[in-house]
Formats: C-alpha cells, structure tokens, sequence
C-alpha cells in the first residue's frame, strides 16, 4: 500500500478571513490534489469559515480549529465549542498544543476531555505531545510523553483511537529553528506507538512530527517511516513555501 502523508498548517494567530482567502486561492493556484496526501490547515477560529469556502472543492483540504471548549455549550465566556466550530465548517481540532499547554495552563486532564468532546462529535483531534528543553535535558522525555498519552487514554477508549492524529511537538523545537534529528523524532514516535499498543490501541495511529520543519528538513525527516507527517507553524504561512513543501515528499 502506498504511504499517506498529512500535512498540517497551523497558522497560529495569523491571517484574518481576508489574508486567509488570499491565501487559500493562491495555494490552489500551486497544488493539485496529490494520491495518499492529505492537507490540514488550521487558521485561527475568525478565518474557519474563510478558508473553508475558499478550499471548497479540493477534497485533499480539512480545516480545523486551533483549540476548542469540551463542553458543547454553556456559560464560557471566550470560548469556543465543538459544534460552534463544525458551524464554521471545522472537520479537524488541534488539541494540547504546547502554546495551549505552556501559555494558557492546559493541562492534561483538560487535554483528554477535548479530545474526547471533538471525537464525540465525530470529528478528528490532532493531539499534540512532547516534552520540553529541562525534561529532555533531565532525561524524561519518555516519562512525560506517555503521561500526556495516557491522560487521553483516559478519557478516549483504545477502540477510538482509529479516529485519532497524534503529534509529537519537542517544545524545545517549536518556533526555536531548532528541530529534533530524524532519529529522535522517530525514537519518541516508536515509544508512542509502543504505549499506545500496551493500552490495547489496535490500530496504526498516524503520528506527525512538529517543530522547526522547514525546506531544508523535510525529507529527511520524512524519509523515516515512524512518521505519518508533520505538523508546521512558520513555514506553513507563505503560500508559495508551503506549496513547495508539501510537494517534497509526493
Ligand atoms: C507548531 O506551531 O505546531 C509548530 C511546529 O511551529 P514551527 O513549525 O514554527 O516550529
């Protein structure tokens, strides 16, 4: 079987409904859909709907939200919900990105508990995982991976998992331009699968790899078969670059 790859943007707090249009329109202009390629953009929640019209009738595109609520509705002033993004159009959620974690204090039981609501609602949560600089530094990387892993094993029974995206995120590498080697990223993607496989998960999770990826690192990165993708903030905000990119590997 020929190998899938996803390529998932996240565009952070960048690109109104306007930038995201241009965007959108631009990048169709460059890509055709591509066999076993699957593109996810992820714009912030005001330029959901934006994008999706814009991406309207390119079937390899999903858009998602950055971040949701676990409650479907509810006194949570600033908050968004699952349904309320599927409003917009959202098919995919990123949860637990590091920003979410490190920034705004998610924790891992709130982490599980989104990953729980998105799955309820029938669609695809991203799960982000990884460790930072002082836990890799101190040796802890595997500790502190598998109990961002376990707390959504939790609250998603291994028989869910079938409609979960995991990715691996080194907080030490995001936005740092500095970027796990192909053989750590791959390393930490065999521990995940490994736990995974220990709490009766039965099916092959795709894992992405998130962190500095770039032009210059993609296909090496790639090359190794631990990983289903990547997950990419900086070099995903420049239609032309992006395009570039995520033709690399096809
Ligand atoms: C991210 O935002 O998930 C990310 C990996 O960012 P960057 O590619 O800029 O490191």
């Amino acid at each position: 079987m020929a190998r899938s790859l996803l390529y998932a943007a996240n565009w952070k707090m960048h690109h109104g409904p306007a930038a995201a249009r241009t965007f959108i329109e631009r990048f169709l202009e460059l890509t055709r859909p591509a066999e076993g390629r699957r593109l996810w953009f992820f714009p912030p929640a005001v330029s959901i709907a934006a994008t999706c019209e814009a991406a309207d009738g390119r079937p390899d595109i999903t858009v998602g939200a950055q971040n949701v609520h676990w409650e479907p509705k509810g006194a949570f002033t600033g908050e968004l919900s699952v349904p309320l993004i599927m409003e917009f159009g959202a098919r995919a959620a990123l949860v637990g990105h590091s920003e979410r974690r490190h920034l705004f204090g998610e924790t891992d039981e709130q982490v599980g508990r989104k990953v729980a609501a998105v799955l309820k609602a029938g669609i695809t949560p991203l799960v982000c995982v990884g460790e930072t600089l002082a836990e890799r530094e101190a040796g802890r990387t595997e500790q502190l991976v598998v109990r961002q892993v376990d707390a959504v094993l939790e609250r998603v029974p291994s028989a869910e998992w079938s409609r979960v995206v995991v990715a691996y995120e080194p907080v030490w590498a995001i936005g740092t331009g500095r970027n796990a080697t192909p053989d750590d990223a791959a390393q930490v993607h065999e521990l995940i699968r490994f736990e995974l496989g220990r709490r009766g998960v039965k099916v092959r999770v795709p894992i992405l790899y998130g962190g500095s990826v770039n032009k210059g690192n993609v296909l090496a990165l790639l090359a190794r078969p631990e990983l289903d993708g990547v997950l990419v903030g900086g070099a995903s905000l420049e239609p032309e670059g992006w395009a570039e990119l995520v033709g690399m590997g096809a």
